[in-house]
This record gives structure tokens, C-alpha cells and sequence, in this order.
């Protein structure tokens, strides 16, 4: 179960919701936790995410080591502070940054080379759902972002872009139709190490649908924008079937 914050939260916003937040999941061994906060606020997440059961993600990262980048934040900068993962290829990113399938390819390549394990965003918009291109969509994305990649450490994060902040979640059936497709070109790609890559839905993710859709077959998890601002609803996303 992923937090995906954006833009959200200062850095002290930031130290007082991770200070409520680890002692409400302190006992959930079987869930593995991740937040991804702004850059401004990954050193005092890390700082207050030690020796707990939630790990550190980024929300972005360049592809270079280091250099003339200006703005950027590189693969072992986010390692050095103790970054876990970093969110790759999220639709915001593609839409409002221009990031190509290639840009997302080179990300991740260099993500994995530092060591970082990968949240790798794909999704189909609308327009691209209503004229059936769904498939053809998940299969470009997915190949072209997954190649040259192992399969260790890649979290591949099914987010139909109608669905994301727009209180327009998938259905369980829409939700389970995309991952068991995505599954079976994993298996093309990987073969049985395909069954080590979770497969997580994201896209108006809430307290109230989180059982559903956690109940389709090849839903592993969830990336949580919005609900995962409060830390009763991250909570309750976290201990999903757990609490009624
Ligand atoms: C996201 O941005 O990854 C996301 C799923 O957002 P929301 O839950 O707000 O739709």
C-alpha cells in the first residue's frame, strides 16, 4: 500500500502525520507500507520512518548520476537519504512534464541501477478507453518502460488516468480485466519471475472501495493519492477487510 502525497504537505505536516501514522500500523506485518512525500520533505520522513514497517519512496527522480541539471534530483541522492523506491512514469508526470515512454525507460534504468526499487505507472486516459485502445495502451507502456529492466523490485501500478483524483474509481471487474492482461504480458516478458512483480491498482482509492477492489484476483495493492492525505483513511486502506 503506497501514499502517493504530490504536492502536498510541509515538511513539518509531514514529521506530525508519519508520528500518528506508525503507531497505527506498528502490527501489520503482512502489508507492505510506503510513503512518497515531496522531495522538501524525504530527509524528516526518513528521520521519523527508521526502524519502522513503513518504507521511504520518492515521487520522481532523473535519470543522470549527477551534473548540469538544474532542478533535478538524482538516483543516489534519493539512496542517501534512505529512499526505498521512487514512483516512475505516474500519468501527472507523462501529462504535465512531457515524459515520454522513453524518459520513463531511462528512469527506471537508472532508479534500479542505484539500487532503488520502482513504483512504474501506467494507465490508459478516457478517450484512449472509449475507442478500445485500453490493451494496446497497457502493452506499449509496459514494454517499452519495462525494457532492458529485471524484474526484481519493480511494482507495476495499474492507474487509469479518469480514475485518478477524480473520484472515478474502476470497477473491481475494469480494475481486475487491466491487471490480469498486464499479468499475462509480464509472463511473456519474465517468464515465472513475473510472479515476483505485484501488480497495484491506483485511481480514487478510498476507505470505502479499498475491500473490493482488494478482493480481485490480480489486485496486489493500492497507490493512494487523495486518501492517503488523512491518516484515518490511510490507515483504514492499510488494514483493508481488517476494520469496518
Ligand atoms: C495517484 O496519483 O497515484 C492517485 C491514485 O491519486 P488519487 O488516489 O487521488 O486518485
Amino acid at each position: 500500500m503506497a501514499a502517493n502525497w504530490k504536492m502536498n504537505k510541509t515538511a513539518s505536516e509531514t514529521r506530525e502525520f508519519i508520528s500518528k501514522l506508525v503507531p497505527a500500523v506498528s502490527n501489520k506485518a503482512d502489508v507492505n507500507i510506503a510513503i512518497a512525500p515531496p522531495f522538501t520533505s524525504l530527509m524528516v520522513a526518513a528521520d521519523e520512518l527508521e526502524n519502522t514497517n513503513i518504507v521511504l519512496a520518492a515521487q520522481d527522480v532523473f535519470y543522470e548520476e549527477k551534473g548540469a541539471y538544474t532542478g533535478e534530483v538524482s538516483p543516489l541522492m534519493l539512496v542517501d537519504i534512505g529512499c526505498k523506491y521512487v514512483i516512475v512514469g505516474h500519468s501527472e508526470r507523462r501529462q504535465y512534464f512531457n515524459e515520454t515512454d522513453g524518459i520513463v525507460n531511462k528512469k527506471i534504468k537508472a532508479a534500479k541501477k542505484a539500487g532503488l526499487g520502482v513504483i512504474f505507472c501506467i494507465g490508459e486516459s478516457l478517450e484512449e478507453r472509449d475507442a478500445g485502445k485500453t490493451f494496446e495502451v497497457l502493452l506499449r507502456q509496459t514494454e517499452k518502460g519495462l525494457d532492458g529492466i529485471d524484474a526484481e523490485n519493480t511494482v507495476l501500478a495499474y492507474e487509469p488516468i479518469w480514475a485518478i483524483g477524480t473520484g472515478k474509481t474502476a470497477s473491481p471487474g475494469q480494475a481486475q480485466e487491466a491487471h490480469a492482461y498486464v499479468r499475462e504480458r509480464l509472463k511473456v516478458l519474465y517468464g515465472n519471475r513475473a510472479d515476483e512483480i505485484c501488480i497495484i491498482y491506483g485511481g480514487s482509492v478510498t476507505p470505502e472501495n479499498v475491500d473490493s477492489l482488494m478482493a480481485c484476483k490480480d489486485v496486489d495493492g493500492a497507490l493512494v493519492g487523495g486518501a492517503s492525505l488523512k491518516v484515518e483513511s490511510f490507515v483504514r486502506i492499510v488494514k483493508f477487510r481488517e476494520e469496518k
